[in-house]
């Protein structure tokens, strides 16, 4: 998606992944996309995104409904703000604020082994199945 930007990388376990936040985020360039094989860029790589608004099944035409299932169904994980370069633009921070920063940590796009939150939070509201969080 033009635009996009790797601001993180997935550190800690495939049962308890952790982001640490990077200095600057960085392009997401062929070349970066590259260096993450054989495993799937958003299974390593936090990598944000222009907001779709409607072109999203997250979007209510307002809020982001996925920023609210992520406050509401998942641990606070930080006591404190992170690192975050991307704050200042960042609709889910905009919408709820340091409750969504304090469970951003554990957020990965990609996860073999999501938990049944992440799971449920993940999936647009309305749809039976889960997704791959
Ligand atoms: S929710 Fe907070 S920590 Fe997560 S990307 Fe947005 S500003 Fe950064």
């Amino acid at each position: 998606m033009a635009g996009s930007m790797a601001f993180g990388v997935v550190r800690g376990t495939a049962e308890g992944p952790r982001v640490e936040w990077i200095e600057r985020p960085v392009p997401l360039t062929a070349d970066l996309l590259a260096l993450t094989g054989p495993v799937p860029p958003t299974q390593v790589l936090r990598i944000a995104a222009p907001c779709q608004e409607d072109a999203c099944c997250h979007f209510d035409g307002k809020d982001c409904r996925l920023a609210t299932r992520l406050v509401q169904l998942l641990p606070a994980v930080a006591q404190s703000l992170p690192p975050c370069r991307i704050r200042p633009d960042c609709r889910w921070f905009f919408q709820e604020g340091a409750a969504a920063c304090h469970r951003c940590p554990q957020i990965v796009t990609y996860s073999v082994n999501p938990t049944a939150e992440l799971s449920l939070a993940a999936t647009p509201e309305g749809h039976g199945a889960a997704l791959s969080a």
